[in-house]
């Protein structure tokens, strides 16, 4: 008998032999994470065979990674017709408890793909009694004083959603007293994504209510959740506290990860400062086909194997925005947490999508209407959706949705595809209808996406079209709010100035990637990132601001 009275059938420790390699790999990750922790963290899976058989095996086999490495962690799992699971009240296969006796944390489906990473940290901030959480935010959370039932709908798939599911953990794991919270994955409950019309992910609720699309900086997080409606702007209480460094990066794309390798080896204090998921566009491609040496590979893979390297070298800051820069000596750079005292700065901001600017757009942006198929995609398995544009980035999705089972019709104001060849022939080779010379007028629907206006540009004619969602895939833009701010020159077409070692009109800032217009590729942006690091090493030891005039 366990401590909940309970006959729970105790999960065996060893697994078929078949299965060995692959867990012997998974555990030489688990095991110095776990291997000190200091408190039993008990698991409850609550399973019905027959109802999402893979993903109760794929949790089954995560959990026992990590109880080879640790035998703090117990697994005890019961039946869906067991009294604990009426007790508490739980009806969905699989579901997983944390701890059940001191946190009421809840995980609607199996911690696989990104989520395992979300599933660890929780058991980490569990077995470990402390969420991490930062000063800041924990004023802010300190002023939560009625209870707050948190919902964080995420998919295995999406970059973003452990950022949020952390989020909302950390702040369990503070107050458990009046916080409760449960992890939804949408690919194992499509009933409840579809109840609160949560069809982009991450998206958070608290109480019911909308409280946060997408993922946010851990300050932001708790100022939603007790304002209880999404909060964009976080002013700390406090001074910010500050950190030295010879060269700031903004932005953890392929860019800014190479400048911090880069910059790193050659001796300089170099920080990477990344607002949301790193690998900024690569995070969200879902494959890569151009990278030398990988013949085809998942964008978060690549962008993983780039983060570990750039770790081993530079300090990362991840879930910061950079607000402002004040160019000076030194160049102050202020984030929604801290202050950075630089002597460089590289602007690696690259590049965000653009909107359709449709009416019902931006109204039902998150209920249909999506700028991510790799996070979003699974929603809309065996259902009808449009993806607007005709480049690389629309055929690219367009084939991903089409394999992932979701019925996509191409939608294009022009006449051919702007897409490489290879990638177009794809599209007719999967027989996925195309929409020429169509445009989307309006995107229509009460609570959610039901129809999409539709406009032939030649023979001036509209027809509506019945969909479940609208991806959007018509470019990018450069992310230069930033560099406007602060006075850094731009270009007709809006890019970054710069000259041929990546120097803009303001002495000690630079930049790379995307930003910088010209291909927009990963290996053009990574070997402007080592560039404009070379650059600036040298104009560290010889700042040419002070020997002659910046260059025009
Ligand atoms: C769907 C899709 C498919 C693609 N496929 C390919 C492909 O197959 N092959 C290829 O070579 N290229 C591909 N690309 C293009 C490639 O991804 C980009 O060229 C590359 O990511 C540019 O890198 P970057 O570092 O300059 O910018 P980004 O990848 O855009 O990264 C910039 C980062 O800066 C961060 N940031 C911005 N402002 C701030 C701030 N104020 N504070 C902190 N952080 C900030 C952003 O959050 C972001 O993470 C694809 C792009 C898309 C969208």
């Amino acid at each position: 008998m366990d401590r909940w009275g309970a006959e729970g059938m105790e999960e065996p420790r060893r697994e078929p032999v078949s299965e060995r390699a692959v867990m012997d790999q998974l555990e030489s990750q688990l095991e110095p994470l776990f291997k000190d922790l200091p408190n039993e963290v008990p698991l409850l899976l609550f399973t019905r065979p027959g109802k999402n058989d893979i993903l109760a095996s794929a949790a089954r086999f995560l959990i026992r990674a990590i109880r080879e490495v640790s035998p703090k962690i117990t697994l005890r799992e019961f039946d869906l017709s067991h009294k604990l699971a009426r007790q508490w009240s739980i009806d969905r296969s699989p579901t997983l408890l944390i701890d059940p006796d001191r946190y009421r944390i809840r995980w609607l489906g199996a911690p696989v793909g990104e989520e395992a990473r979300t599933f660890v940290e929780a058991l980490l901030m569990v077995g470990h009694r402390k969420s991490g959480m930062g000063e800041e935010s924990l004023r802010v959370l300190n002023k939560v004083d009625t209870e707050r039932d948190i919902k964080v709908f995420v998919s295995p798939s999406c970059p973003y959603c452990p950022q949020q599911a952390v989020n909302a953990l950390k702040a369990v794991v503070e107050k458990p007293e009046s916080l409760s919270l449960e992890i939804i994955d949408i690919q194992a409950n499509p009933d409840l994504a579809d109840q609160y019309s949560a069809q982009s992910v991450p998206q958070t609720y608290a109480n019911d209510l909308l409280i946060a699309q997408g993922a946010q900086a851990e300050e932001l997080f708790v100022l939603s959740l007790q304002k209880l409606e999404q909060q964009t702007v976080f002013i700390p209480d406090i001074d910010a506290e500050e950190v030295e460094a010879d060269l700031v990066v903004v932005g953890g794309g392929p860019a800014g990860l190479t400048a911090g390798i880069y910059a790193a080896r050659s001796g300089l204090r170099a920080v990477v400062v990344e607002k949301g998921a790193l690998g900024g566009q690569v995070a969200t491609t879902p494959v890569v086909e151009n990278y030398p040496g990988l013949t085809q590979v998942g964008g978060k893979t690549l962008v993983d194997l780039m983060v570990t390297h750039a770790l081993e070298y530079a300090k990362i800051f991840q879930s910061e925005e950079v607000m402002d820069i004040q160019p000076g000596d030194p160049i102050v750079v202020t984030t929604n947490r801290r202050r950075f005292l630089s002597r460089a700065v590289l602007l690696a901001t690259g590049a965000t999508y653009r909107h359709l600017d449709v009416p019902g757009e931006s109204r039902l942006s998150g209920h249909g209407v999506s700028y991510c198929s790799t996070c979003d995609g699974p929603l809309f398995k065996g259902r009808k959706v449009i993806i607007v544009g005709g480049g690389n980035s629309a055929v690219t999705e367009a084939l991903h949705l089409h394999n992932i089972g979701v019925g996509v019709t191409l939608v294009h104001r022009r006449d051919s595809l702007r897409a490489q060849e290879h990638l177009a022939k794809s599209v007719f080779s999967n027989n996925i209808p195309v929409l020429f010379n169509t445009e989307v007028k309006e995107i229509r629907g009460k609570d959610r996406v039901q129809e999409v206006l539709l406009h032939d540009n030649r023979t001036e004619k509209t027809q509506t079209l019945p969909v479940d969602g609208v991806f959007v895939a018509v470019g990018y833009a450069p992310a230069v709010e930033l560099a406007k701010k602060i006075g850094v020159e731009l270009t007709p077409e809006g890019y970054i100035k710069h000259d041929d070692r990546h120097r803009t009109n303001i002495p000690g800032i630079y930049a790379a990637g995307d930003v910088e217009g010209g291909y927009k590729q990963i290996v053009t942006a990574t070997g402007q990132g080592a560039e404009a690091s070379m650059a600036i090493f040298e104009d560290l030891v010889h700042p040419y601001w002070k020997t002659r005039k910046v260059a025009e």
